[in-house]
């Protein structure tokens, strides 16, 4: 209970501080933005339509890649609507000493992402009380089998790209217009996820140890503080029977097995699409 209102208080504090600019009648709206394609284009989007009352939140753990946050102060810039963003009192390195690597069934990231934004939901509908507050979130019309799930189900929750029927691919082509490109991460990486996400794909974790060898370095060290039962686990695979894997599929393919020509018929595609999808951004 004690820590529940000392959390409380975090939550509260920083919505306190925030210059909020509700000037218009009728409903707010809260943007559930993660400074990735999806979400991006959902606010540039609402920005476009001149959807009144908005309010972007975003929540920042510590483990986000820099290009998110960069997004985030552009799309500031550009719909001149500011992000509130918010942090856990613990961020996640700390709380990985003790908790080691979130796991499917037990991602304490989550929950702390959660918690916190429901802090503020809750200090938001108290102060507007007499207002319709509706969530937004970005979830791409290639992804709309999560709209499924319990917490995106609830009342009051907008799936925006879903409805109007919003790919990835025009979620990029949105950014695109607007000169967001994250510096061609899309290219390589499926999601833009924690940097160091246990749950992100095989493909997402290769590209990651080819391309970032002082991510990787890090990796190692966060998985030697990681208690006793905690270490990285990515599908029966321990961080060492990774780096096996990886090395053992560079040494087998001669050069650094994704390079086209080189790659799968299915890995082939995606890329395809994906190199398309860049050129019609630069445009
Ligand atoms: S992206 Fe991964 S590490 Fe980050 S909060 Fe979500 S589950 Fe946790």
């Amino acid at each position: 209970m004690k820590r529940l209102k000392r959390d409380y208080y975090v939550g509260t504090k920083e919505c306190r501080e925030f210059n909020y600019d509700f000037k218009d009648d009728g409903g707010i709206n809260l943007l559930m933005v993660s400074g990735g394609k999806d979400s991006s284009a959902m606010w540039l989007m609402a920005w476009e339509s001149g959807l009144k009352n908005v309010l972007p939140i975003n929540f920042d753990g510590g483990w986000e890649w820099p290009i998110a946050r960069k997004a985030i102060i552009k799309l500031e810039k550009i719909t001149g609507q500011k992000c509130l963003r918010l942090y856990p009192d613990r961020f996640f390195d700390e709380s990985f000493r003790t908790k080691g690597w979130p796991r499917i069934n037990c991602r304490w990231c989550t929950s702390t992402k959660r918690d916190t934004l429901q802090l503020v939901r809750n200090y938001i509908k108290e102060r507007f009380r007499n207002r319709r507050v509706t969530e937004h979130i970005g979830i791409a019309w290639d992804e709309r089998n999560r709209s499924g799930k319990g917490y995106i189900s609830r009342e009051k929750i907008n799936l925006p790209l879903v409805k109007a029927k919003i790919t990835e691919r025009a979620c990029l082509r949105i950014c695109g217009r607007y000169g967001l490109n994250w510096d061609n991460y899309y290219m390589s990486f499926d999601r833009l996820l924690c940097w160091c996400c246990p749950l992100k794909n095989i493909g997402d974790w290769r590209e990651l140890y080819i391309s970032y060898p002082d991510l990787w370095e890090k990796i190692r060290m966060m998985d030697k503080i990681a208690p006793e039962g905690r270490k990285l686990i990515w599908a029966n695979y321990s961080r060492d029977m990774l780096e096996e894997r990886f090395e053992k599929e560079i040494k087998d393919k001669g050069k650094v097995f994704h390079q086209p020509g080189r790659r799968s018929k299915k890995r082939k595609k995606k890329k395809k699409r994906r190199r398309k999808n860049i050129s019609e951004i630069k445009k």
